[in-house]
């Protein structure tokens, strides 16, 4: 019996978790507001893919009545579980609102996706949820931002300058932004075993025939960060 459990932390203390008693955490992720599943769950994608972390669903919130962000994303933190390290709201709001909240020590961040998408298509929106969203966890986690201009967490004056910078993570702040999920025991997911088994699992079928019209996949182009020079 006590074999046993020294193999399941030593196979945690190997999972690089450093909160090896504890199950591992996740962000989760709410929608407020009117936002289509769909438009969710790829912006869901978007902040797993370039965290690493595992984002997690949990129930929608409601907006507050005028659609004041930080008593919506206050309301949200606290449905926070115990395995939920901290809260990103999609929100919808109808009045005018700042494109973002984010209060860390209060464990949420709430996004606008009313001001982010004005005027713009959805693919562009995706992008500009998941910049802002790549900010609002690392806020969560206790980063800052970063004076590298090719960084999605550069300085920036409007909704419209996310369209310049990076989609990602420097490479230096992707490794801040790893060790700091680490120990806060944060579920990190394993991208090269994913990407492995997309692989191996073939070709996606596309659920919907081509459209002619449609935008082709790079109109929106999300450099890799370089990296710094010498
Ligand atoms: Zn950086």
């Amino acid at each position: 019996m006590k074999k046993m459990w020294m193999m399941v932390l030593a196979g945690a203390f190997a999972a690089g978790l450093v909160r090896a008693e504890e199950p591992p955490r996740v962000f989760a992720l709410a929608t407020a507001g009117d936002v289509e599943f769909e438009l969710a769950e790829r912006i869901r994608n978007y902040l797993e893919e370039y965290t690493g972390a595992a984002v997690r669903f949990t129930e929608p919130v409601d907006l507050a009545e005028d659609g004041n962000l930080e008593v919506t994303g206050r309301a949200a933190a606290e449905t926070l579980k115990d395995d939920e390290f901290g809260i990103v709201v999609l929100a919808r709001p109808t009045t005018d609102q700042p494109q973002g909240i984010c209060l860390p020590h209060e464990r949420f961040g709430i996004l606008n996706l009313t001001r982010l998408g004005q005027d713009v298509e959805e693919d562009r929106l995706v992008r500009r949820a998941g910049q802002d969203g790549l900010r609002v966890m690392s806020m969560l986690v206790g980063m800052s931002p970063c004076p590298f201009p090719l960084c999605v967490l550069t300085y920036f004056n409007q909704t419209e300058d996310l369209d310049m910078m990076s989609g990602n993570f420097c490479p230096p702040c992707q490794d801040r932004f790893t060790r700091l999920a680490r120990e806060e025991g944060i579920l990190l997911i394993d991208r090269e075993a994913r990407a492995a088994a997309a692989v191996a699992a073939g070709p996606v079928e596309a659920g919907a025939p081509e459209d002619p019209d449609a935008p082709p996949a790079e109109a929106i182009p999300m450099p890799e960060p370089e990296p710094a020079a010498p």
